[in-house]
């Protein structure tokens, strides 16, 4: 599903990604966790191209480049394949909760006005916001504004949804309510990489987890391997600093 080849992100002389491979399994739920400025979130961008990797080859789906030369109609194809959730919802504010959800469907899928507006009411009603199709962002909780998010995010139906810290902007109060919609698309089984500190909610949900630090996967296992029984210094040290 996503197969990643030593990927290589600079910006000017900091190495951001030092050389990265991914490889994910269909309906696979892998966690990236490790120490703010580690690249996370540089790896997620690269993925879909909001970052231009320097080197390293991507595939997800049925998109494949080379990060050195590829063509604008491969940059799309590959765009088309994920979704991004990001830490601030970047939900368009002059639309409503339903216009966001929809707009994907009507231009990139060219769907009828009523059809995507069916698909995008199931969509709110799965993250439990139907009753809100019609407000617009800025009178929404930041919990319900993620949640708007990820129904848009699940609007084209990607082959994977990249979630960058989705909880990490909320009031403490309000994290739960987002955990359990990304529970519910986990238990879906859709391909999901997503970058957390909620280490019981990694713990929980993923199949993988990832430990980056400095630009590189130091560590990956399973929860158990990784949060009982972290064989490298640095998990060790990272997740004894944040318990
Ligand atoms: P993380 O998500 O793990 O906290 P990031 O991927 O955001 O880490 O950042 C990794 C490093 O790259 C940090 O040192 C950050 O300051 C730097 N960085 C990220 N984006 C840019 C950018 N657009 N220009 C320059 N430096 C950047
Ligand atoms: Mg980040």
């Amino acid at each position: 599903m996503i197969h990643v080849t030593n990927l290589r992100k600079q910006f000017k002389d900091l190495v951001v990604l030092d050389g990265i491979d991914i490889d994910v399994k269909q309906g696979e739920v892998v966690a990236i966790i490790g120490p703010s400025g580690s690249g996370k979130s540089t790896l997620l961008r690269c993925l879909n191209l909001l970052e231009s990797p320097d080197t390293g080859r991507i595939e997800i789906g049925q998109a494949a480049l080379d990060a050195q030369k590829y063509s604008r109609k491969e940059a799309h194809h590959l765009r088309q394949q994920t979704a991004m959730v990001f830490q601030n919802y970047n939900l368009f504010k002059n639309r409503t909760a339903l216009q966001n959800v929809t707009e994907s469907l009507i231009i990139t899928k060219k769907m009828k006005q009523s059809e995507a507006d069916k698909i995008g009411l199931a969509l709110l009603e799965q993250v439990g916001l139907a009753h809100k199709a019609d407000s617009y962002p800025i009178t929404l909780s930041g919990g319900q504004q993620q949640r708007v998010a990820i129904a848009r995010a699940l609007a084209v139906d990607p082959h994977a949804i990249l979630l960058d810290e989705p909880t990490s902007a909320l009031d403490p109060e309000l994290v739960a309510e987002v955990l359990q919609v990304i529970k519910a698309i986990v238990e879906k089984r859709t391909t999901m990489l997503i970058v957390t500190h909620e280490m019981a909610f990694a713990r929980q949900v993923a199949d993988r987890i990832i430990f980056m630090a400095d630009g590189k996967i130091v560590e990956q296992g399973t929860p158990e391997e990784i949060f009982d029984r972290p064989q490298n210094q640095r998990t060790q040290r990272f997740l004894q600093q944040i318990t």
